[in-house]
C-alpha cells in the first residue's frame, strides 16, 4: 500500500510521497509518468506545429525540460523529431529533409542547416 501525490503545477515538478516501495520502483514510476508527459507533448507538438509552430517549439522545450530534471533519454521516436542542434521541432517536408543513406537515415534541419545522422535498421 503506498501513497502517490503528483503536485502538476505549470513547473510539472513531481513528488511521491511512498512507503514499501524501493527506490528502483520509485525511479520506474517517475520515469513511466515522464515518459507518457512526453508522448503526450510530442503528440501537442504535432497537432499544434501547422497552426502555432511556435508552441511547437514550447512543446519541445518541456519535452527537454522533463528529459533533464528526471536524468532520463527522450525515447528515440521523439530525439529524431528535434533538432539536437537547435531544438527546432522537425517536420519532414517542412522544415526537415529525410534522406537514408548507407543504413543511416540523415535529417537535415531548415532552421539551422545541420545535419543529424541516425542508425536505420532495414526490416528483414
Ligand atoms: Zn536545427
Amino acid at each position: 500500500m503506498w501513497l502517490f501525490l503528483i503536485h502538476d503545477r505549470k513547473n510539472q515538478r513531481i513528488s511521491l510521497t511512498m512507503s514499501r516501495v524501493t527506490r528502483k520502483q520509485q525511479k520506474n514510476l517517475i520515469q513511466d509518468i515522464a515518459t507518457q508527459r512526453m508522448w503526450r507533448l510530442f503528440e501537442l507538438a504535432i497537432k499544434d506545429y501547422e497552426k502555432h509552430p511556435d508552441r511547437s517549439e514550447r512543446y519541445v522545450q518541456l519535452i527537454r525540460n522533463i528529459s533533464m530534471r528526471n536524468r532520463m533519454s527522450i525515447p528515440k521516436e521523439i530525439k529524431r523529431s528535434i533538432c539536437k542542434h537547435c531544438y527546432a521541432f522537425l517536420v519532414p517536408g517542412s522544415n526537415a529533409l529525410y534522406r537514408l543513406k548507407e543504413g543511416y537515415i540523415v535529417i537535415s534541419c531548415q532552421r539551422c542547416g545541420k545535419k543529424m545522422r541516425y542508425p536505420y535498421k532495414r526490416l528483414k
